[in-house]
C-alpha cells in the first residue's frame, strides 16, 4: 500500500489525483501531518508526501530502522513539479515510484542514487539475492575502479563495468558461505530441490532435511528456485509449508512423466504409492540439470521425507527488441527497458545509431551491415546461450520482415525469449495517411531478393481478387525497379484509376515525406527503398485530403 499524505489546499489536489489513478493502490491519512506520516510509514511499503523534503526529513527521521524494511519515501512539492525519492530509492522502490508519480502528475523525478544517475544498475536492482559489501563495491564500480566479477554460474546479468582483477569482486554463486571483505555475493536462483513425502510428514521435518542436505554440500538455501514434486503431491501441507518458508513455489509433475526420468536410486515404496520409482531425484532432475545431492531420506524413524538437490543452469535471454520507425517517442518504454537491461546488443549498424545513447556504459555492441541477417540471428542466439542478457534490434517491428524469425529458428529451448512489439511502417505510414487500414489489409514485401517472384505475384493477384488494402513493403531499389509497377498493374486490374494511394518515406523520421495519390497518377520512380505504399481497396476515399476506408460497408450504409 502506498500511503498519502499532504497539508496543504495545492498539495490535497495533487493526492486526490494520485488515489483517483491508483485507487487500489493508496490510502489517505489525514489528520495532523506529524502523525499522519508516523501512521503511514508503519502501516505502508511507500510513502507519497506533499510536504518539502525539509519537513519529512525531520518527521522520518526518528522512525528509520533499517534499508531492508524502511518503507520507500517519495516527496511531492506544492505545485507537484517534482517527485524527489527521499528514501529506500532501490530497496524501497522510491526511484521507481517517482517515476509513476511523475506520470500522473506531471511532475518531473528527481533521482539522486548515484547508480541512477550515471545509468549503471545498482547491485541491489538486479532482482537477485544478494550478500555484502552491495555499497562498497556499487562505490567502486561508479569511480571506475578495478571490480572483478567472478561467475561460478552462468547468469544473464545487465552490463556492468568488470574489470579483470582487482582487490574488490563480485561473485554470482550458489555456494554457501559468507562474502569476503570487499565481496558482494549474488544468489542466482539455480537450485531446484526434488522432495517427497509421506501424507502427513510434518513441515519441521521436511524443512530440516532440505536446510541440512543444502549445509551438508556446501549449497545456499537463497539460491532455491523451486521445490519440485509429484502431482499427487501438490498439496503435501509438509512440502508445501517448507516452500512457504523458504519462500519458493512448488512444482509439480505427473507419475509417468517422473516415471521415464533416469535416476541412480529408484525404489518400490514409491512406484507403489504415486506410480513412480522416484519423486525427489526425478522431479529435481526433470526440468534438466546435474545432480548434485542424490536422495537423501530424513533422520526421524520412520523417515518421512526424501530430497535430492539439481544445480539447473542459468537460461540466457534473448531480447526480440522492434524499435519502432524511428522516432524516439513511438520507441516503446517496454523495449527502452529491454535495451538497457542487455549486456549484448546485436543489429545492423544504422539501427544500433538509432538507441545508442539508451545503452547502459559496458554494453558490448556487436554491429553488421546490411545483408548479414543469417549471421546477426546465429551470434545473438550463440551469446545468448552462453547465459548472457541479448538484445536483437530491430526497426519497425522485429518480427515483420526482419530478424525475429531467422533467430527463432536458430534458437533452442535451453534459453528464454522476450519479444518487444514495435510499430511496424505500416501502421507509422496508415496514421501519417489517414485511415488507409480501416478494412482488411495486408503487407506484401516486394523483395525477390529470397522469395521467388512467382510467389510474390501470386499474393498480389489473390489480394486484388479479394479487394485488401496492400502495403507494400520493400517496394523498389536500384536494381529493383520493375516490381513495383508490375504489382500495381495487377491491382490495378481490379480497381479504379481513381482509387487512393499513399505514398510515405521515412516516417517519423527528420526528412519524413508522405502524399496521397491515386492508382492512376503515381509515379514509381518516387518510390525507393525507405518508402511504404499503401493502395486503398474499391471503397477507400480521399475525404479532406487524408485516406479513408470505411469500417464496415453496411454499416457506412446503414447510417447515411
Ligand atoms: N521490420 C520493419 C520492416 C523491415 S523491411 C518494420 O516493421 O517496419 C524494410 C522496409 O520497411 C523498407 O524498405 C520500407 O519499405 C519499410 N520501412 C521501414 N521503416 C520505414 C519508415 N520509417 N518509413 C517508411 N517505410 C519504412
Amino acid at each position: 500500500m502506498i500511503g498519502l499524505i499532504s497539508a496543504t489546499a495545492a498539495g490535497e489536489a495533487a493526492r486526490d489525483r494520485l488515489a483517483a489513478a491508483w485507487p487500489e493502490r493508496t490510502r489517505v491519512y489525514d489528520g495532523p501531518v506529524a502523525d499522519a506520516v508516523r501512521r503511514a510509514f508503519g502501516e505502508c511499503e511507500q510513502l507519497v508526501c506533499f510536504l518539502a523534503t525539509g519537513a519529512v526529513v525531520r518527521l522520518v527521521a526518528p522512525l528509520l530502522a533499517d534499508k531492508a524494511s524502511d518503507p520507500g519515501v517519495v516527496c511531492v512539492d506544492e505545485a507537484a513539479r517534482f517527485a524527489v525519492p527521499l528514501l529506500g530509492g532501490h530497496g524501497g522502490g522510491a526511484n521507481a515510484l517517482a517515476g509513476e508519480v511523475g506520470e500522473v502528475l506531471g511532475a518531473r523525478p528527481v533521482v539522486t542514487t548515484a547508480t541512477d544517475a550515471v545509468g549503471l544498475p545498482g547491485l541491489d536492482t538486479l532482482g537477485l539475492p544478494y550478500e555484502g559489501d552491495v555499497a562498497g563495491v556499487t562505490r567502486a564500480l561508479l569511480d571506475g575502479e578495478p571490480v572483478a566479477l567472478n561467475a561460478e554460474v552462468a547468469w544473464p546479468l545487465p552490463p556492468l563495468p568488470f574489470t579483470g582483477r582487482g582487490d574488490r569482486r563480485v561473485r554470482v554463486t550458489d555456494r554457501a558461505g559468507e562474502p569476503a571483505d570487499g565481496e558482494v555475493l549474488l544468489r542466482p536462483p539455480t537450485l531446484v530441490v526434488g522432495v517427497g513425502a509421506s501424507r502427513g510428514a510434518p513441515v519441521a521435518e521436511v524443512l530440516d532435511l532440505i536446510e541440512g542436505t543444502l549445509r551438508e554440500a556446501g549449497l545456499s538455501p537463497r539460491s532455491v528456485a523451486e521445490l519440485a514434486t509429484v502431482d499427487a503431491k501438490s498439496e503435501e501441507p509438509g512440502i508445501v509449508g517448507a516452500a512457504a518458508r523458504l519462500g519458493v513455489p512448488v512444482v509439480t509433475y505427473p507419475a509417468e512423466e517422473l516415471a521415464a526420468v533416469e535416476v541412480p536410486n529408484p525404489s518400490a515404496a514409491p512406484l507403489a504409492a504415486v506410480g513412480t520409482p522416484s519423486v525427489a531425484e526425478a522431479a529435481a532432475l526433470a526440468g534438466g540439470g546435474e545432480l548434485l545431492v542424490p536422495k537423501r531420506k530424513s533422520a526421524a524413524r520412520p523417515a518421512m521425507a526424501t530430497c535430492a538437490v539439481v544445480r539447473r543452469p542459468g537460461r540466457g535471454r534473448l531480447a526480440v527488441v522492434g524499435l519502432g520507425p524511428g522516432a524516439r517517442d513511438l520507441l516503446t518504454p517496454r523495449a527502452k527497458a529491454e535495451l538497457r537491461r542487455a549486456s549484448v546488443l546485436v543489429g545492423l549498424d544504422q539501427y544500433v545509431d538509432q538507441i545508442r545513447d539508451l545503452l547502459r556504459p559496458g554494453t558490448r555492441i556487436l554491429e553488421s551491415g546490411l545483408g548479414a541477417e543469417e549471421e546477426r540471428a546465429r551470434t545473438a542466439v550463440a551469446e545468448a546461450r552462453e547465459g548472457r542478457a541479448v538484445a536483437l534490434i530491430g526497426s519497425g517491428d522485429a518480427g515483420v520482415y526482419a530478424m525475429a524469425s531467422p533467430a527463432l529458428a536458430e534458437a533452442s529451448d535451453d534459453i528464454d525469449v522476450v519479444g518487444v512489439p514495435g510499430v511496424t511502417a505500416a501502421l507509422a505510414a496508415g496514421a501519417i495517411l489517414g485511415a488507409p487500414l480501416g478494412h482488411d489489409h495486408m503487407s506484401i514485401s516486394l523483395s525477390d531478393l529470397h522469395t521467388p517472384w512467382e510467389v510474390i505475384e501470386r499474393r498480389v493477384r489473390a489480394a486484388a481478387e479479394a479487394d485488401l488494402v496492400v502495403t507494400f513493403y520493400n517496394p523498389r531499389s536500384r536494381g529493383r525497379d520493375w516490381q513495383l509497377p508490375k504489382a500495381l498493374a495487377i491491382l490495378a486490374g481490379h480497381r479504379a484509376p481513381a482509387t487512393p494511394v499513399g505514398v510515405v518515406r521515412n516516417a517519423s523520421r527528420a526528412d519524413e515525406s508522405s502524399r496521397v495519390t491515386t492508382l492512376g497518377a503515381l509515379d514509381p520512380a518516387t518510390v525507393d527503398m525507405m518508402t511504404v505504399v499503401t493502395v486503398g481497396n474499391t471503397a477507400t476515399r480521399i475525404i479532406a485530403g487524408r485516406m479513408v476506408t470505411p469500417r464496415g460497408y453496411r454499416w457506412q450504409e446503414d447510417s447515411k
